[in-house]
């Protein structure tokens, strides 16, 4: 991102919705939005990588309420929520930091729910899991501020390699969600 350019850009915004860039409140807002910009959307560059692994025999690996935040593609209006990573490993287990990242890494970027949960998935299953369940829980400022001003929360998930089969799904869900085991 060119700083200056940015800057420039959010002057100019700053004008059209019908306000002063000059008064003082707004004097040092283009430089601060360039700023706050560069972090917001630092998924761009991340080439942060799933390398290390821990040996672990482990059949599921379940990383509960990752917090994101994210941009949403149609307003570039925040959603955010958590996120809930369960995977077969297949001997080796990921850091909970590198899962971390990899949510950041997809979150901190223009992004819709649906793809933000697929991202995931798809990068962690192709790193050898024999299967991954993605579920996330947003809000998103787009519904909120704004049209039909819909305060629901939307869920979207992503499963992937064993857990595709209908009852390996509903079994992570089931592990995912912490609910008991249906009576037998
Ligand atoms: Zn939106």
């Amino acid at each position: 991102m060119d700083k200056n350019r940015v800057e420039k850009l959010v002057r100019e915004l700053i004008i059209e919705i019908g306000e002063d860039p000059t008064r003082e409140g707004l004097r040092d807002t283009p430089a601060r939005i360039a700023k706050a910009y560069k972090e917001i959307f630092e998924g761009y560059d991340s080439n942060s990588e799933l390398s290390v692994q821990f040996s672990e025999d482990s059949e599921v690996v379940v990383a509960k309420d990752i917090q994101f935040y994210s941009m949403c593609e149609h307003h570039m209006l925040p959603f955010f929520g958590k996120i809930q990573i369960a995977y077969a490993p297949n001997g080796r287990v990921f850091g909970i930091s590198k899962l971390v990242r990899l949510v950041e890494k997809y979150s901190k970027r223009l992004q819709i729910q649906e793809r933000l949960t697929k991202n995931i998935a798809d990068e962690l299953y192709s790193h050898g899991v024999k299967g991954v369940a993605v579920m996330a829980e947003a809000e998103h400022l787009c519904m909120k501020m704004r049209g039909v001003k819909n305060d629901a929360r939307v869920s979207s998930s992503a499963f992937r390699g064993i857990y595709e089969n209908q009852n390996q799904k509903e079994e992570i869900v089931r592990v995912i969600q912490n609910r008991p085991l249906d009576p037998v």
